[in-house]
């Protein structure tokens, strides 16, 4: 193998799509596998942490602009704060990595690591929150949380540790705090659409796969090329349960006690994964212009002739984009050829190249390439500087019609059992069936072809036409009455 090749991705992303994403990820250069002994775990590196970084910089503006305050609480929460809220302690157990020893002295009480904190940030509201003048409240944290997961994991998508926000608020009342929860599922939609090009779809998980201690659990479903849901960010209603295990309550305008009505929402790299899956291909990492760590690069092609001239424009080109605000890099490297810088910045998915070579510096002009199908246009130079965004918006579009087309072919209807089976067995995607709502019926279905629930639509979503259960309709696993409309897929 050439070094050439060695340095490319092997793996088919159609044919080998687990093996692939991981080349993709190693090769781009976004992440290593953690140190032996510690499966599940990653290392962030620079370009991947970039990535994350566009996340954070839009979700947290957008935060701000709605209310929101960024706080930071302890990595531990004691046992007995975590066995207050006991939905918490049940559904979290199994994944807890528990804190011991501090030093060589064993510690009085275990500490665990959070795996989410509701447990220690609701006490500190409880201190906070005297009367309705308190309230809301809205405090979100951005860190790290470790959930010691049993399935298989795969980097961004499911590690042990993982980076988000977890955002945590208190109302007066359910009103309030439902229409908190849809505003935060309402941005977690906004990010995947506007900045990673990805179409969402909002709903409901069923009862049993609620977060635990929820009222309600809502979620964006995002599909993947391969036919899998991913879930990609959840909006929790969290009723009063939490108010009552810790104590929130406010004085109201009559100076009753009451207890405060919460929400919690989190968004993690997941969507990170779910971004390098949905646009990357064959060549490496394909990313939108929005969050690119550079939105352009420049290649130069010179001959010994010609190279002060290329040189000369290229690098003012380069000062002029960048004076605009555009992310660019100028790949002047004497060493290497055009064709292997092409190839590498393929590989680490930037969206649009700039080629320069002795014609284009004669024409005054600029070849540019777009990443995710090869096209290429000719610029004239005096107007590139307005004309690269036009750039930017249509290498966006292209982006997110291939993923919107993927999903709008990919949910299918079902009546029975054998539909659904064999439905979500030949074509992967979302199978809409109608359902009666009980766990049994979904286990049934699991345990065939691993298939799942992953949200039931919400009853006036006319978004995507997600239209909820006809009357009269029976239940395609148990023909019992249904009562929802579920969208069976495998998932991430
Ligand atoms: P939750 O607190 O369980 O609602 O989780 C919030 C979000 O974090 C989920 O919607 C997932 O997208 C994401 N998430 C959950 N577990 C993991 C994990 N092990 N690795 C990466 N992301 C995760």
């Amino acid at each position: 193998m050439s070094d050439d090749q060695a340095l490319g991705i092997t793996e088919s992303k159609e044919y080998n799509t687990g093996e692939w994403y991981a080349e993709v990820v190693q090769k781009a250069g976004l992440a290593n596998y953690g140190p032996e002994g510690m499966s599940g775990f990653i290392v962030t590196r620079p370009r991947g942490y970039a990535l994350w970084e566009a996340i954070q910089n839009s979700l947290d503006s957008a935060f701000k602009a709605t209310g929101v305050q960024n706080a930071y609480f302890p990595m531990f929460i004691p046992e007995s704060y975590l066995e207050r809220e006991k939905d918490i302690v049940e559904g979290f157990d199994p994944e807890v990595a528990w804190v011991t020893h501090g030093g060589h002295n064993e510690l009085e009480e275990r500490l665990a690591v959070r795996p989410t904190s509701e447990s220690i940030i609701a006490p500190y509201m409880a201190q906070w929150i005297r009367s309705h003048r308190d309230l809301p409240l809205r405090v979100n944290q951005w860190c790290s949380v470790v959930r010691w997961e049993a399935t298989d994991t795969k980097p961004f998508f499911r590690t042990k540790e993982f980076l988000w926000q977890e955002g945590h608020t208190a109302h007066e009342t359910q009103e309030e705090a439902y229409e908190e929860t849809m505003t935060r599922l309402g941005q977690y939609h906004s990010l995947y659409e506007d900045d990673l090009a990805i179409p969402v779809m909002e709903g409901k998980k069923p009862e049993h796969d609620k977060f635990p201690g929820a009222h309600t659990t809502t979620t964006v479903e995002a599909l993947m090329p391969d036919g899998k849901s991913v879930q990609a960010g959840t909006s929790h209603y969290l009723g009063t349960s939490f108010a009552a295990a810790f104590d929130i309550t406010f004085s109201d305008e009559e100076e009753e006690e009451r207890p405060a009505h919460t929400t919690s929402w989190g968004l993690s790299w997941r969507s990170l994964g779910a971004l390098i899956m949905t646009h990357s291909d064959d060549q490496g990492l394909v990313v939108p212009p929005t969050v690119a760590p550079e939105q352009v690069v420049i290649v130069p092609i010179w001959q010994e002739d010609t190279e002060e001239k290329v040189l000369d424009y290229a690098r003012e080109l380069r000062d002029e984009l960048a004076e605009a605000g555009v992310r660019v890099e100028l790949d002047d490297r004497d060493e290497r050829n055009p064709g292997f810088k092409f190839n590498e910045w393929e590989l680490k998915g930037v969206p649009v190249r700039f080629e320069i070579g002795p014609n284009e510096v004669d024409d005054e002009e600029i070849t540019v390439v777009h990443r995710p199908d090869g096209e290429q246009l000719v610029e004239d130079r005096s107007e590139i500087v307005d004309a690269v965004e036009d750039h930017f918006d249509e290498v966006y579009a292209k982006l997110y019609a291939r993923a919107e087309e993927n999903l709008d072919e990919n949910v299918r209807d079902a009546e029975d059992r054998a539909d659904i089976l064999g439905t979500i067995g030949q074509h992967g995607g979302y199978v809409r069936a109608p359902w009666c709502g009980n766990e049994e019926c979904e286990t049934e279905i699991k345990e065939t072809i691993a298939a799942e629930i992953v949200m039931v639509p919400f009853e006036d979503d006319d978004d995507r036409k997600l239209d909820a259960v006809a009357e009269g309709c029976s239940c395609a696993i148990c023909e019992e009455e249904a009562t929802e409309t579920a969208f069976f897929a495998k998932s991430y």
